[in-house]
């Protein structure tokens, strides 16, 4: 619980019970011209916790921007307590350029917190809104979705972090579960378990815990694109956490479209693996995302223009998380994304 305070970054200047929009400074062009982020503020007339939202630390995830700016315009600050500040496009170049990772050092931008102020572009973004969330956030959601080529039903990943106190990894998987979401991710890391190349501990969720601030990655949907549905699930989820933590007064509704993206017993992985190809060709009969396969059934075929190449059948049985949607692959490319460990499902 927090008084009521001020919040000011940069020109943005939001006093409780008002809502706030602004744009801050990150970077300037070759030409001069200054690059700013979008900064929206609900500051809530009642004292109570701060919920950062962030988006589009990948530039071509556009459902969870998307669903911040539907949203938070209709949040009454008055009947909210506590403070909602949102970047919906932390990561402007990678925006512009409609592609996952920065393009003037190439780097993931979601990889580089918590920053470094005399570093690339990426890290120093990445400090700049860092210092932000280290001193103003309680809690973060960190929006993402699948890359281009894949579509997946709703899920979200959380953390067990070496370091971080379970208090705060408990915090953090309880707003992911009310969040909502067909399967949840426990990544567990402080085992060999990690299933992403890379640097893991850059991660913004993963600063945030080691810094005390529950927080985890919704994926909504497929990158590249606006889907209703998806951004319908993240505006209901935001509400969802921000009445479970006592900021918001009603329990939000869940409309039918939504429905079968809030299942009463979703699915929790704890262990997580792509499959490749090691044949070029084109991708069709993907098994679809939510799907559990026994070993030996079929994930997808390659075919070429002559027949099918290659089978991809499950070499053990898994949870089908994100399939392939674009089909052209080259050897090497992820034909898929699945779960190979799972808690035993309370409806068995
Ligand atoms: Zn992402």
């Amino acid at each position: 619980m927090r008084e009521n305070f001020t919040f000011v970054w940069e020109d943005i200047k939001a006093e409780p019970g008002q809502f706030v929009t602004g744009n801050v400074k990150v970077a300037e062009l070759s030409h001069g011209s200054p690059v700013y982020i979008p900064v929206l503020v609900v500051n809530g007339a009642k004292p109570g916790p701060s919920l950062w939202l962030n988006g589009a630390v990948h530039g071509d995830e556009l459902n969870g921007p998307m669903a911040i700016r539907n949203l938070l315009p209709k949040l009454d600050p008055g009947k909210v307590s506590g403070i909602v500040i949102a970047t919906p496009i932390c990561n402007p170049f990678a925006f512009q350029a409609r592609q996952k990772n920065t393009p003037q050092d190439g780097l993931d931008m979601d990889m580089q917190f918590p920053g470094d102020p005399r570093g690339t572009l990426s890290q120093r973004m990445a400090h700049v809104l860092f210092e932000q969330v280290r001193e103003h956030a309680d809690y973060l959601l960190d929006f993402h979705a699948l890359g281009t080529p894949y579509d997946a039903l709703p899920y979200t990943v959380f953390k067990r972090v070496p370091g971080a106190g379970d208090d705060v990894c408990d915090r953090a998987e309880r707003m992911a579960r009310v969040f909502g979401g067909t399967a949840h991710c426990r990544v567990d890391l402080s085992g060999n378990l990690n299933e992403l190349p890379g640097n893991v501990k850059g991660f913004l969720d993963v600063q945030c815990l080691l810094n005390g601030i529950p927080s985890f990655m919704a994926e909504i949907g497929s990158g590249g694109q606006i889907q209703p549905d998806m951004v319908e699930f993240g505006e209901r989820g935001i509400l969802a956490i921000m009445h479970d933590l006592g900021m918001w007064p009603e329990h939000p509704a869940t409309t039918e479209r939504i429905a079968r993206y809030l299942p009463e017993h979703p699915v929790t992985l704890t262990r997580r693996k792509f499959l490749y190809t090691d044949r070029g060709g084109i991708v069709v009969d993907s098994a679809p995302s939510g799907t559990f396969l026994k070993k030996g059934e079929l994930v997808c075929r390659i075919v070429d223009m002559f027949g099918t190449v290659k089978e991809v059948v499950a070499e053990e049985d898994l949870y089908i998380i994100a399939h392939r949607d674009n089909p052209p692959v080259d050897t090497g490319d992820r034909v898929s994304f699945v779960g190979v460990e799972w808690e035993e499902r309370a409806d068995g």
